[in-house]
This record gives structure tokens, sequence and C-alpha cells, in this order.
């Protein structure tokens, strides 16, 4: 062995595989380290309305256009490199040029691009919270300081409070999420205008639910460079298996942002599912509007249980906080999924959100199964 070939193997056999293990991951940033992952535990339930998808797929009709065109297509080229079809239908039906549509292969993968053209070591993000935990996890990834606006004891977004912290740091980005994932609660079109003209901050709109309810804040991008819109093909748009989502803004900063996503991040499927979808929507509106009908016989639904506090909702999904003494949160949760095959969402970890489940609206009959086994629960106790 020469000397070199001994040292490496001194190296190594003087080290431990745990050791290296160790010195591997001295590599990762400190804050990285220090935040916990995006997980969701795997459940396999009988009704299912903890993501707030659809519950209905794509119109029978619509999908034979997609399959059509997929099969027409030969799958070893790569796909277009500017996903040229799908942004020309999100300009269509936004009425956005094309220059300001940035795509890809769900919002998530444009918050992660977004966050990391903008957040730099030490930049303010203020966060309204409770919220999407994906925008902490991607601020916090990118060295930002997250400052955090909670929500008034309504869960109702606090106006003059984002305002304030927005200015406090002069040049901060400003996270919205309206409707608000997991409240539901959403701000006016005067609110949205007023945090943004109120302060120097860069706005990001996460508008995933907007379908469902809210202002939807297309119109105001209008001469407004520092705000941007996301939107995402998973919800109303019964996409969520294929992955798509949008960003649209100010063409000099869309610009920017592209630089952060990787090259041929829209795969052909989505891209050919996507733009038929968005040219084909009128197919879906009805579904939408069932989903809304949904939302609407929860919110009322649950009011009439005792033991229930319910908050309103604009998007597709409802949140409500156990408030029983002799009952927690986590066996009505249990009990919903191992009694009735009903799996919610259990979000009572998020601060201000102790006690709390969320559920979406499902078919009028999934609504109905949940609420009848809902009462079942609270009044066998
Ligand atoms: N934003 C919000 C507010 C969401 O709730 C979700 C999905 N849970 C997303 C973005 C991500 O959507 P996509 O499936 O397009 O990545």
């Amino acid at each position: 062995m020469t000397d070199n070939g001994s040292e490496q193997g001194g190296f190594q056999s003087m080290t431990t595989q745990v050791e290296q293990a160790e010195a591997a991951l001295r590599h990762v940033k400190p804050q990285v380290r220090s935040l916990g992952a995006y997980t969701l535990r795997p459940y396999e339930p009988r009704v299912k309305l903890n993501q707030n998808e659809s519950p209905y797929d794509v119109p029978e009709a619509l999908k034979r256009r997609i399959t059509e065109r997929l099969a027409d297509r030969p799958w070893n080229r790569y796909p277009p490199f500017v996903a040229s079809n799908f942004i020309s239908a999100v300009s269509e039906a936004t009425g956005w040029p094309e220059d300001g549509v940035l795509v890809a292969n769900g919002s998530n993968e444009l918050i992660q691009a977004f966050f990391a053209v903008v957040v730099e070591p030490g930049k303010v993000v203020v966060i309204p919270e409770p919220t999407f935990t994906l925008y902490r996890l991607m601020a916090e990834v990118n060295g930002g300081a997250v400052v955090s606006v909670p929500l008034d004891a309504e869960l109702r977004f606090d106006v003059e409070a984002i305002i304030r912290a927005a200015r406090e740091s002069g040049s901060a980005i400003v996270v919205l999420c309206t409707p608000n994932n997991p409240t539901g609660s959403a701000l006016t079109r005067e609110e949205i205008e007023r945090i943004h003209n109120s302060t120097d901050a860069l706005v990001l709109l996460d508008q995933a639910y907007v379908e469902f309810g809210g202002y939807d804040a297309i119109p105001l991008l209008e001469e407004r460079p520092r705000m941007v819109v996301l939107r995402t093909f998973s919800k109303a748009m019964a996409l969520a298996g294929l992955r798509a989502g949008y960003l649209l803004g100010d063409p000099a900063l869309v610009a920017e942002v592209n630089k952060a996503k990787l090259p041929y991040n829209v795969n052909f499927f989505t891209e050919v599912a996507a733009a038929e979808v968005l040219r084909g929507r009128e197919l879906l509106e009805p579904q939408v509007e069932a989903m809304r009908r949904e939302r609407d016989r929860l919110l009322a639904g649950l009011r009439e249980i005792p033991g229930i506090r319910v908050f309103p909702s604009a998007a597709n999904f409802v949140l409500f906080r156990v408030e029983r003494d002799d009952l927690t949160h986590t066996e009505v949760f249990e009990r919903l999924l191992g009694e009735h095959g009903i799996l919610v969402r259990d979000v009572s970890k998020y601060p201000m959100l102790e006690r709390c489940l969320r559920v979406n609206a499902g078919t009028p009959e999934e609504t109905q199964g949940f609420l009848a086994a809902l009462r079942s629960i609270l009044t066998t106790g």
C-alpha cells in the first residue's frame, strides 16, 4: 500500500461508521438540523377527509381527452423545455401575461423556489400563524428570520399586527395564505391592499383554496410588482395525484424565481392534464359547487353538535375544537378512524389550535357519515 493509501486506510480504520455519519451531519446547516421534517402519517381509511383533496375525480370526458393526448406523444422524449401549453392555458384562464406565469410540479415546488430566491440569512419573513407549515420550513432552511404574527382569538388575521411586523423589519417578505390552511379564515380585498400598500414588503398570497371562497387576488397583481399569487390544481381542480401549480407575478420577478426551478420540472402528464383541466374547467364547476355546499353543510352540522367549537371557513374544510372534559380530541380522532373508518386531520400541534381537528368537504354521503359518526361519539361519550 502506498503512503497515501495507508493514510486513507488509517483514517477510515480510526473512525467508526457512527463517527463518520456524525462527520457527514456536521456539514448540514444548523438551522436545518434543528427543524422537524414535513411529515404525514400514512393511513388507509374508508373515508378520507384529511388532505383537502377533491372527493371527485376529473370528469370522464376530460380524462379521456387527457389520456388520448398522453397516448399520442412519445414517452422517451423530454417534455418541452418551457411548458408553454400549460403556461398559455394559465394565461388564458387568468388574463395574466405568459411571461408573468411560472408553472411547476405542485405549488409546494413554487414555494420552495420562491423562498430559495428571496430568503437569505437574517431576512425577515412575516408569517401569520397558525398556517400551512411549509412557509416556515422553507424560510428557515434558507436562514430566514421568521416573525410569527398570531391570528386573533377567533382565528382571524390580525391585519394591523401584520403591517406592524412588516414595517419594523424594513424590507420583509409577508406570506398570506388566504383562505388560510388550516383555519379557513380569509382576507378581504381591502385588507390585502392595506397590507401591501402600508409596507414595502414582498407579499406572497397563497390562494390554494380560493375557488371555495375569499377574495381572488389576481386583479390586484396589476401595477403591484411586489405581489405574487400562488395557485394549485390539487384541491378544486382535482389533480392532486398529478402535481400541478402556478405562480403569477411581475415578469421581472418571475424570471428570477425561475432560476431556482429545476429544468424539466413539469413532466408532460402534468403539462397536458393541467392545460386540459383549465381549458375544460366549466366541467369541474359542478364539483366545486358541490364541495362548497358540503363545506356549508359541515359548518351547519358541526354547529349543532354540543361540545364542539366551530370556526368559520371560506375553504373546502372546517376546523373545530373538541371542548369536552370527558373526551379528548385524540379519542375523537381515533374513534372516527377505528369505529367509522373516517380519517380527519389532527392539527392540535399547531400554535393556538390545541384540541383542534380539521375535516374537509367530501361527497354528500361522506359529510353525512362524518356528522353522524361525530354525533354518536360525542353523545355516547
Ligand atoms: N398551499 C397550501 C395552503 C396548501 O394547503 C397546500 C396543500 N396542502 C399547498 C400549498 C400545496 O399544494 P400542491 O399540492 O400544489 O403542492
